[in-house]
């Protein structure tokens, strides 16, 4: 089996040898050593749907304002669950192009850098039209 370690940006698989991500396309190498990042939970509204899951906030990276901010156009959160009215589905791995992004509020939590699962985070998200 290959040798492969979770992306710190995404979380996804690549070779220990990246430099650049191939998945959310991250610069890999700007990870310093020792520092760990950190999850937060956010809540997404899309049209009739609603997802839940962790965003992870990079180490060199202080808070999701940083993460929206950073010039990707993509977030990426994992462990997601997706809620309808037909009820909840596990959907795991959910890429979020920041475009349609309407806004982001804080829920619980303080806005300072916290641990894991100590902030919820609510995104609202541009409603398509027609
Ligand atoms: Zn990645």
């Amino acid at each position: 089996m290959k040798k492969v370690k979770h992306c710190p940006f995404c979380a996804e698989l690549i070779s220990p040898k990246a430099i650049i991500c191939r998945h959310c396309h991250a610069d890999v190498t700007k990870v310093s050593r020792g520092k760990k990042g950190q999850f937060v939970r956010v809540s997404i509204k899309m049209k009739d749907k609603m997802y839940q899951g962790d965003l992870f906030i990079p180490p060199h990276l202080n808070r999701l304002s940083d993460v929206i901010n950073d010039g990707r156009p993509f977030i990426s959160i994992i462990n997601a669950r997706e809620t309808s009215e037909g009820g909840e589905t596990q959907i795991g791995f959910l890429v979020i192009n920041k475009n349609v992004i309407e806004w982001i509020r804080l829920i619980e939590g303080k806005p300072a850098a916290g641990r894991k699962g100590r902030q919820l985070y609510e995104i609202s998200t541009i409603q398509e039209k027609g």
